[in-house]
């Protein structure tokens, strides 16, 4: 089954350019000065790279040979970027599924992962577009993701507290107590095992 969002997206690199070189004469900054003459091309380069990531094939399935069986793959690291303050966070991807007829390659989860990672978004929202790309390529309902990470926008600014914040996007048999329990389980496990 095709993605419904994976429209590529284009980045308008030379009105970039001319944006942030308005916003470093808006900061009181002079441009043209030397350590700042690239800046607006480094930015724009790092944009459009950021939106128009190209993550590859994601929908390569196999057939289960068994069912009834959860796979997790954990601790995925990504950075996306917050739609409120366009300040950089980072989490740490988990996701399980347990298989209907079709099994996901490994690679795929971390390319769906950071396919949703690449965009302004936020953490409550990245889990909740990367279990949907997962259920509409699995056909399955049964998959969990969870995301642990750090935003800068509150460890660099506002309250200035580090932390970890933590979201879930549950569905199928992972709403029921038991398989949720063994997901966390899961990831908990896997924690203390690479820290
Ligand atoms: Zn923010």
């Amino acid at each position: 089954m095709p993605i419904q969002h994976l429209k590529p997206k284009k980045v308008d690199h030379a009105r970039m350019k001319e944006l942030v070189r308005e916003m470093l004469i808006a900061l009181g900054e002079n441009p043209d000065r030397e350590g700042l003459v690239e800046t607006p091309r480094r930015i724009a380069n790092f944009w459009r790279d950021f939106i128009e990531y190209d993550p590859g094939k994601l929908d390569t399935t196999f057939e289960s040979i068994r069912h009834n069986q959860m796979v997790a793959v954990t601790g995925m690291r990504v950075w996306s970027m917050c739609e409120h303050h366009m300040l950089p966070f980072w989490c740490d991807v988990s996701v399980a599924y347990i298989a209907d007829d079709k099994v996901l390659g490994l690679s795929k989860f971390a390319r769906i992962a950071h396919k949703n990672a690449h965009a302004l978004s936020l953490q409550e929202k990245l889990v909740a577009d990367i279990s949907d790309d997962l259920k509409s390529i699995l056909g399955t309902k049964n998959v969990a993701v969870m995301a642990k990470g750090e935003h800068l926008c509150m460890t660099m600014r506002g309250i200035r507290t580090p932390h970890r914040m933590i979201s879930s996007a549950l569905d199928g048999q992972f709403l029921k107590a038991e398989t949720r329990a063994e997901f966390f389980d899961l990831v908990n496990a896997s924690d203390s095992v690479s820290r």
